[in-house]
């Protein structure tokens, strides 16, 4: 029996884990994003949102999708890729960032073909700036089809009130075999989608469960949450034509640890 695995997976808490929010820091990691060996500081019992990178003030989160992005890119450009430092010049790829601030960003920027964009609400057209911004409705992209690479998002879907018309949006600007790298929060053992809030045909908002917020530097009350996902959104993504990886790191070499470092690569296939 013990050579099967059995769903739902159980986490138990690591002894590593303990130890760093015990003490507070990690004396050296090998940051993704900035390329440095650098201490961690600010260990918070939020794992994922904390434990900043000295150098770029990446987060845990950040270094995730950071560390898979440089997986996914070493395998499109069969190059070995450690950080973004080792990708952000000389390679011609077209990458979207769904955000224009923090650590990620900060480095991409430097690319040649690196587009951002940030939403700054329904009275904004796609593809116009807003104060030297871009803002893009991801429902409803400005961009032609097949058009970019690689498009990132982190812990942005759940505020979308139709999910999947933006997956599907990012599935017709992606190239053929471009990716939607991204962290969204997941139910690692449910199988149905959390519904929190709707939308009805007349646009009014209607709340199915007690409102969540996430903090948000746009907006001083907070983005709500709209959906936490769940294996559901593997299929669905499935039907809009992605072949979605679920990768589950554990690198506390890069600065990755806790139980729920979860980030998604959605391939068009
Ligand atoms: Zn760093």
């Amino acid at each position: 029996m013990h050579s099967h695995i059995k769903y739902p997976i159980s986490y138990q808490t690591k002894l590593f884990d303990r130890i760093a929010l015990k003490i507070g820091v990690l004396p050296v990691i090998f940051c993704p994003v900035c390329g440095n060996i650098a201490p961690v500081i600010a260990i918070k019992e939020n794992l994922r949102e904390s434990c900043l990178c000295t150098i770029c003030k990446s987060n845990n989160r950040q270094r995730q999708l950071a560390y898979v992005l440089c997986k996914s890119i070493a395998t499109l450009s069969k190059k070995r890729m450690r950080c973004l430092m080792d990708f952000i010049s000389g390679l011609d790829l077209v990458i979207y960032n769904t955000e224009c601030i923090r650590a990620i960003h900060n480095n991409l920027s430097r690319m040649k073909n690196y587009i951002c964009s940030e939403y700054y609400g329904p009275q904004y057209k796609s593809g116009e700036m807003v104060n030297g911004v871009l803002h893009e409705d991801l429902m409803n992209l400005s961009f032609a089809d097949e058009t970019i690479d690689i498009v990132l998002s982190s812990d942005v879907f759940e505020h979308i009130p139709r999910p999947y018309d933006a997956h599907r949006e990012i599935w017709r600007v992606l190239k053929q075999n471009g990716r939607h790298i991204f962290t969204v929060p997941f139910y690692q053992t449910e199988f149905v989608d959390e519904t929190r809030a709707v939308h009805d045909r007349n646009g009014e908002l209607h709340l199915i469960k007690e409102p969540q917020y996430h903090s948000d530097p746009l907006r001083p009350e907070g983005a709500l949450v709209y959906t936490i996902f769940s294996l559901q959104m593997l299929v669905e993504m499935r039907k809009i034509g992605f072949r979605t990886n679920l990768y589950h790191l554990y690198k506390p070499w890069y600065g990755i640890l806790g139980p729920n470092a979860i980030v998604f690569e959605a391939i068009k296939t």
